[in-house]
């Protein structure tokens, strides 16, 4: 399983989406817009920065074609309705 370290999402600085770890994006980029780097779906990162690895990349809407949802892909690839530009 992939730590916080490893995983990554997209946030937005000076106009632009650059790739950032989740331990980065909660660090360094707290007031930044984050987007999922699959869907371009808005995201949160829950979960404690104390605890070790415990972040996790959370869908502010559910999203069934995102493939870093296994919960609740279907199995088909799609961009999310509401993806950030
Ligand atoms: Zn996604």
């Amino acid at each position: 399983m992939l730590t916080a370290s490893q995983r990554t999402c997209e946030v937005k600085v000076d106009g632009a989406w650059h790739p950032t770890t989740l331990t980065q994006a909660r660090g360094l980029y707290t007031m930044a817009q984050k987007r999922c780097p699959a869907c371009h779906g808005q995201v949160v990162i829950a979960g404690t920065y104390i605890g070790k690895g415990s972040l996790n990349l959370q869908h502010r809407r559910a999203h069934a074609g995102c493939p870093l949802r296994p919960e609740t892909y279907t199995g088909t690839p799609s961009p999310h309705p509401q993806a950030l530009a």
